[in-house]
């Protein structure tokens, strides 16, 4: 397995002299400590929580409803969450919920850089998870590496069995938890350790574990930096203002080695002792700029800090900052953060405009919705009076867990009956009943009388009447012989 810092993976595609590529081995990133690293533990600690416990959150939706607040329930062709509770007819609402998604990204791009990617992203934490447990079986960074490069033994083999195993353990968590938001979780991993779930179930738990053990043991940098496209188009989010992790050249230059208690009078501050490097999951060197690989995670400014601390030269020579503030800087002149910009403007508008829609229609929702399909063989018929009939197929999606009762009638043709298979015929209006949380399906008979509807096409809408008064209109055509 090679390692070490020739083998550091870096894309400085901008300054030509490095290829897009480089096979490389395993970079072992020396372990650190600071403000950042804390806050990516509890990130962690947080997002970790979260996928392997909301499963087991309950929502009492009330008798015969499924009690899990976050479910995906595939046979039952719902989702829920908490107290929404989404049919296959609204997936427009996941549209929603993924353009707010894309825009909430945009936003954090433009505002703090790759915050995402260094902090939250999947990838990005289980990474981190992994390389502890590396770090804390076979060492840090320098044992790593003498680890590396000692003879094949059986404790060797032993210890990273150890590692493997306990990636492994991680990963079918993964897999398991992913399993549990389709269906009760209780049962379901009751049914997954006494061999009883199905072999769906099995097959996910092997697909998305061994996924999580590939990518987050073995892929790892590689992931963010060859596989993942938002690397590719991040920078076109960023601007003069976006918070970014950058190294302070103008101060940092001339680089050098130094002593403690030297002074730095006509040199740099940085000691190029490349605690930045090798801290770096990636193995990227900022002191180049911002570049493709590196993932805004942070850890090099906690590394540099520690090292300015060390030398009492002021920490920041690598920080989290636009590259307006480090001109500004640069030349002694004031530094600000700019919130409002035109492109976060934009970015929050996007946010409110979407988001208050989604609130809206969810505020408003009739708990019914109807689809409506006209009948094509045949179009129409003309009856021995001279009256036009045409059929229909008319669904009542009842959403609402009660037995609901609905009126339904006509607009746009006057003196039009309806007639109802199993129900009533020759009236202006009807009542249809739907039975709660189900689709009612009926076949429906307009007609016409002699004189009306004998255009090749008229408007025609279907009224139905909800038991609170709500009103649901649905288009469709009355289709007649064009005489
Ligand atoms: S950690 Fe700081 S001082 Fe050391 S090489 Fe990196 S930038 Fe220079
Ligand atoms: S260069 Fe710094 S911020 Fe970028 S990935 Fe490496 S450690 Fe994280």
């Amino acid at each position: 397995m090679a390692n070490g810092e020739e083998a550091v993976p870096v894309i400085r595609a901008a300054r030509g002299d490095v290829p897009f590529y480089r096979e490389h081995g395993f970079h072992h990133p020396r372990a650190v400590e600071g403000t950042f690293r804390r806050v990516k533990w509890w990130a962690m600690a947080a997002l970790l929580a979260v996928w392997h416990l909301a499963p087991f959150l309950r929502w009492d939706r009330g008798p015969g409803a499924p009690d899990q607040a976050i479910l995906i329930d595939m046979p039952g062709r719902r989702a829920y969450f908490f107290f929404i509770e989404i049919w296959p007819q609204e997936v427009y609402y996941l549209t929603g919920l993924l353009l707010l998604a894309g825009v909430a990204l945009f936003l954090m791009s433009a505002l703090a850089g790759r915050v995402w990617c260094g902090f939250l992203c999947w990838q990005t934490v289980y990474t981190d998870l992994f390389i502890e447990v590396e770090r804390l079986i076979l060492g840090d960074r320098p044992r790593r590496m003498e680890f590396d490069r000692a003879p094949l033994s059986a404790g060797k083999v032993g210890r990273v069995a150890l590692v493997n195993a306990t990636w492994l353990a991680i990963a079918a968590a993964c897999g398991i938890s992913f399993t549990l938001y389709f269906g009760d979780a209780f049962a379901t991993l009751r049914e997954i350790f006494t061999g009883q779930a199905g072999s769906g179930t099995y097959l996910f738990i092997l697909v998305i574990g061994g996924f999580c053990f590939l990518l987050a043991g073995y892929a790892r940098e590689r992931v963010c930096v060859y596989m993942c496209p938002y690397a590719r188009f991040q920078s076109a989010m960023f601007d003069e203002h976006s918070l970014i992790v950058s190294y302070e050249a103008w101060r940092g230059e001339p680089r050098g080695p130094a002593r403690k208690g030297q002074s730095f009078e006509g040199r740099g501050h940085c000691v190029d002792c490349r605690a930045c490097v090798q801290s770096c999951p990636t193995g990227t060197d900022i002191r180049f700029g911002n570049q493709l690989s590196c993932i805004g995670c942070a850890l090099c400014i906690d590394a540099c800090n520690t090292v300015m601390d060390r030398f009492g030269l002021p920490r920041g020579l690598i920080s989290y900052d636009s590259s307006a503030n480090m001109q500004a800087r640069e030349k002694g002149g004031k530094t600000r953060f700019r919130l409002i910009r035109p492109r976060t403007l934009v970015y929050f508008a996007l946010l409110a405009i979407v988001g208050s829609a989604m609130v809206v229609s969810l505020a408003f929702r009739s708990g019914t919705e109807v689809n409506v399909l006209h009948e094509r063989a045949p179009l129409f018929v003309v009856l021995s009076n001279g009256g036009v009939r045409n059929g229909y197929v008319y669904k009542i999606l009842n959403m609402v867990r009660e037995d609901r009762d609905y009126r339904l009638s006509l607009e746009g043709l006057p003196g039009a009956t309806l007639d109802v298979i199993g129900g009533e015929s020759g009236v202006t209006a009807t009542t249809l009943h739907a039975d709660r949380d189900t689709v009612a399906t009926y076949r429906v008979y307009v007609t016409a009388p002699p004189g009306e509807g004998m255009a090749r096409r008229t408007a025609l809408t279907f009224v139905l009447t909800t038991p609170d008064g709500r009103v649901v209109k649905t288009g469709d055509m009355f289709a007649g012989p064009d005489k």
